[in-house]
């Protein structure tokens, strides 16, 4: 029976048209998130399934936007209406009644939206309580400390969300009174302590507020739920869609999910916990979670009390346990997909309040994604389908050295793996300051609350003394990848004089600590790192990946560390060598410097065959780690002057060097002038700031430097990057390409001759017309006859044009006369079709047209595929008109972007080429290009 009297409806017949705002769990559609939230949408899935769910209803996305952008800030006479129907409908279902004192109906309120944002907005439990409802409560259930808890509970999470009390005005009057009495967990107050407490909190309400507590229940739930439709604008949620680029598309207002209260603190026979169904840090398919006997889910969320892992469930309720272990198989077996889900015992009955698709690593997500193929719940495409290619990048960070002898001086729970070390910050505000400052931090906190969200942004990784593996600090750093340690017990944390004690030690703002997410180790000092591993799973679904792809991935690589990475990382080749890279070492420099300045051909060419035998030397040992895949060779391409100092710097160090001369004459000149006052033997022992031959150096440099000076001005160009450089440079003085090209076929030729399967790729930089391919061309034939004749074997090279002018883009058909390849320079090609210079646009204006939507997305980073990417495609046609076998890819920095990757695989691209740590990445993502290409047609 209920007890509620209606609010007269004001305008009923115009409500009846209105728009459904309401939807109850057994009617709303559960694939409709974007309506109904993804907590609202699986609530309604699981109850239309059979789970046992808590009986509720669901308050539309919509609502909340209608609501927001609403003048009178007022929930509409409609969306009332609904409500009422909803809530009369569970007063039948359940047999209790919304407000009744004799058998009373509490409720949860809880936001969803679209996405799942965890602890972002808020959630109300308990409501319905009040001053006359709580003795029935106490009556009914024949628990008044259970009743009391509840009623506390409530008064402050209410006050706090839809009041807008601080947590600390609660907390003061609560900590005192634990302090007066001398204990430190909650469960230890009694029943008359909790009443004392829920009394203060009124108290608190009104002096903070002016108004007392809402009495009547439907007050109570209005403003509740206007409370979860603005926590949608709240700082916390606006900063996480910022973080995680969550834009209206994807989720555009919050779902309130109301909701029928089971009770997990009514004792002994009750329990609450959270579980994912495989662990969501390694991915092993095992039951996963905490749970606490006699106590509310946000306790298990929050850390208040160290949980206790889901197996000892099996001896502590064996029946309940296995219930748990069906419900987990059963939402595995509907979702197909790793759940996080929450759930209650009320006295002996298992209630699941929510699931979602589970946040993990990446670890766990290979693990998972390749076990559940292989279980057969999901296909091998669904597998690839399942990770976000960049989320790879996790794997590809260092973890601490195992040999490390450090020993750890705190153990917590492993709650998200990896290793990170930092300065100690005890609050999320100082983390942010410290990263601004440049700093490296770790987040140390007994525990963290949604509010910290910003510190987690800012720190390298979270730990906390308090909490599970469920805790709020662990599932926000897992989603974000970072590691964290929890419930470290040995540390306590002292936030208000700003030090932690371990033991003896006391560490204090500021200390450097190294947490290990993978085993919950806690050092003092920073520990070396090593390399990652890759695992075996990775290994396989990206071997899954080369199956299906079309598009095959390349590295851009130039020495032999870079080859050897992107080659451990699965790389089928070197898409660009940047020979210039070469040119700048150490021990080459010199000698680059001297075939610069050199005043005739002869003089350059006999710089250049000093510089020979180590490019050649250099190409070897890429071919080696290569063989047999093809490594693609760039001749050089800047403009010469770059390996020259400035003319500012020039003109600094001569007149530096003129000083240290005028020093070094000043000495020889103190030695006669030491004559006139002492004796020729004390002189014998004075020091000597210059040896022999002193003056004659500091005149050669001198001579060496204004030598470059004058070249460095004679070299002068106002455009450099658009000038004198690439295939030009190379038209200008074929010594240098002919000593590269030398280079490259000796090394092709020396690696045969020991047995290597090498494939060469010469390629030119900066092409506009066929004749410069044919100009250059000739050479490299000449150069191939010579080896060829001089080591008797075949060198086999391909001769190919980067595409990095507009120009190129347009003559593509005749270049292909010439090129047996293309490869699209799109850091250049961007440069040439937008007429900006990256450089430039990066520090002054790409920001703000980025922040004002003029352009989406920074060209450089993502293809600009309307624009650059549309030559690329008029490019590849024509090409291949004229050559149908030309081979086609991309070596820009954009080429190892999933964004750009589809494109590219959508034109029909060979191959991408991309750095060694991306090769992953992109290896996945252009086996996620070939499965969604229909998809991404139809969106173009
Ligand atoms: C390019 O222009 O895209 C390219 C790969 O060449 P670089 O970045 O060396 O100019
Ligand atoms: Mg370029």
């Amino acid at each position: 029976m209920s007890v509620t009297e209606l609010p007269p409806k004001s305008g009923a017949e115009a409500n009846e048209n209105a728009p459904c705002f309401v939807y109850s769990f057994k009617d709303g559609d559960g694939k409709n998130k974007k309506l109904l939230g993804g907590k609202g949408a699986n609530l309604c899935e699981m109850t239309q399934i059979g789970i046992n769910v808590p009986p509720g209803f669901v308050i539309s996305t919509q609502a909340c936007l209608d609501y927001l952008d609403s003048e009178s800030k007022e929930l509409p006479d409609a969306l009332i209406d609904q409500v009422h129907k909803q809530i009369e409908a569970l007063e039948q279902e359940t047999g209790k009644g919304f407000g009744d004192p004799d058998n009373m109906l509490l409720l949860s309120v809880r936001s969803g939206s679209a996405l799942s944002m965890p602890g972002m907005m808020d959630t109300i439990l308990n409501l319905g309580l009040n001053s006359k409802t709580l003795p029935g409560l106490i009556a009914q259930t024949g628990n008044e400390r259970f009743a009391w808890d509840a009623y506390r509970r409530f008064i402050q999470l209410f006050g706090k969300v839809a009041m807008g009390i601080a947590d600390a005005e609660f907390d003061k009057p609560f900590d005192a009174m634990k302090k007066r009495l001398g204990v430190k967990l909650d469960i230890e107050l009694s029943a008359e302590n909790l009443k004392e407490i829920s009394e203060l909190y009124l108290e608190v309400v009104h002096s903070e507020t002016g108004r007392p507590f809402p009495e009547d229940v439907f007050e109570q739930l209005k403003l509740a739920i206007k409370a979860v439709f603005n926590s949608w604008l709240g700082k916390r949620a606006v900063d996480y869609r910022r973080e995680f680029n969550i834009t209206p598309d994807m989720a555009n207002g919050t779902a309130v999910n109301v909701q029928t209260m089971v009770f997990g603190n009514m004792g002994d026979d009750c329990a609450t916990g959270v579980g994912f169904t495989r662990n969501p840090g390694t991915g092993e398919n095992v039951m996963f979670g905490e749970y606490l006997i006699n106590a509310q889910g946000e306790d298990v969320v929050a850390g208040i009390r160290t949980p206790h892992p889901v197996h000892e469930l099996a001896k502590d309720m064996p029946q309940m346990y296995k219930e748990l272990v069906a419900l987990r198989d059963r939402l595995e077996e509907h979702y197909h997909e790793v759940q996080d889900y929450e759930y209650t015992i009320e006295k002996g009955v298992l209630y699941c309040l929510q699931t979602r698709n589970g946040k993990m690593n990446a670890t766990a997500r290979v693990r998972t994604s390749l076990e559940m193929a292989n279980e057969g719940l999901i296909s091998r495409d669904e597998a690839l389908l399942r990770i976000d290619p960049e989320e790879l990048d996790q794997l590809l960070h260092p973890r601490l050295d195992p040999d490390s002898r450090e020993l750890p001086v705190a153990q917590g729970l492993p709650a998200s793996p990896g290793a990170a070390s930092g300065s100690i910050v005890f609050d999320a505000d100082r983390a942010e300051l410290a990263r601004d400052d440049g700093q490296k931090v770790i987040l140390v906190r007994e525990e963290t609350k949604p509010e910290d969200i910003h510190g987690f942004f800012a720190a390298q990784g979270v730990l906390t003394s308090r909490g599970g593996k469920t805790s709020h600090a662990a599932v926000v750093a897992r989603g974000m990848g970072k590691p964290c340690v929890a419930g470290a017990e040995g540390i306590e944390v002292d936030v208000e004089h700003r030090i932690a004690h371990v033991g003896d030690t006391v560490l204090h703002e500021g200390d450097v600590i190294t947490i290990d997410g993978g085993n919950g180790n806690v050092y003092l000092g920073e520990i070396e790192t090593v390399p990652p591993v890759f695992s075996d799973e990775l290994r396989t679904l990206l071997r899954w990946s080369d199956e299906i792809a079309d598009l095959k991935i390349m590295s851009n690589a130039d020495t032999i560390e870079a080859a050897t990475l992107a080659s451990d990382y699965g790389a089928m080749g070197i898409g660009l060598c940047r020979t210039e890279r070469m040119f700048n070492a150490q021990d080459r420099l010199p000698l680059v410097i001297d075939m610069i300045l050199a005043q005739s051909r002869e003089d350059r060419v006999e710089a250049l065959e000093h510089l020979r035998p180590i490019q050649r030397g250099d190409f070897k040992d890429l071919f080696k780690v290569m063989s047999p895949r093809p490594v693609t060779i760039r001749l050089l391409d800047p403009p010469i002057h770059e390996f020259l100092p400035s003319e500012r710097q020039l003109e600094q160090e001569i007149d530096h060097l003129k000083r240290l001369r005028e020093t070094v004459c000043g000495v020889d000149d103190l030695m006669g002038s030491m004559q006139l006052i002492r004796r020729k033997s004390d002189l014998k022992d004075l020091p000597k700031p210059f040896g022999p031959g002193g003056l004659e150096l500091v005149d050669s440099a001198i001579a060496k430097k204004q030598q470059m000076l004058i070249k460095v001005r004679e070299l002068f160009e106002v455009n450099p990057m658009l000038g004198h450089r690439g295939v030009r440079l190379g038209i200008t003085y074929p010594e240098i390409y002919e000593m590269q090209i030398r280079a490259i076929m000796e090394a092709a030729a020396e690696c045969r001759r020991e047995g290597f399967d090498v494939h060469p790729d010469i390629m030119l930089p900066q092409v506009c017309t066929l004749k410069e391919l044919l100009w250059v061309h000739n050479i490299v034939d000449k150069v191939e006859g010579e080896v060829e004749a001089e080591y008797n074997t075949d060198v086999n090279y391909r001769f190919g044009s980067m595409i990095e002018v507009v120009r190129a883009c347009m003559r593509a058909g005749r270049l292909a006369e010439n090129a047996e390849f293309f490869s699209f320079g799109t850091n250049d090609l961007t440069q040439s079709s937008f007429s900006f210079s990256r450089e430039d646009a990066e520090n002054k204006f790409l920001p703000l047209y980025e922040e004002n939507d003029i352009l989406q997305d920074n060209p450089f980073e993502t293809l600009d595929v309307k624009g650059v990417g549309r030559l690329m495609q008029i490019a590849v046609e024509w090409g291949r008109k004229t050559r149908p076998e030309l081979k086609v890819g991309i070596c820009g920095e954009q080429g190892g972007h999933p964004e750009s990757i589809r494109f590219c695989h959508h034109i029909g691209l060979d191959y991408v080429s991309c750095s060694a740590p991306r090769v992953p990445i992109a290896r996945l993502a252009a086996a996620q290009a070939k499965l969604l290409e229909k998809e991404y047609e139809a969106e173009l």
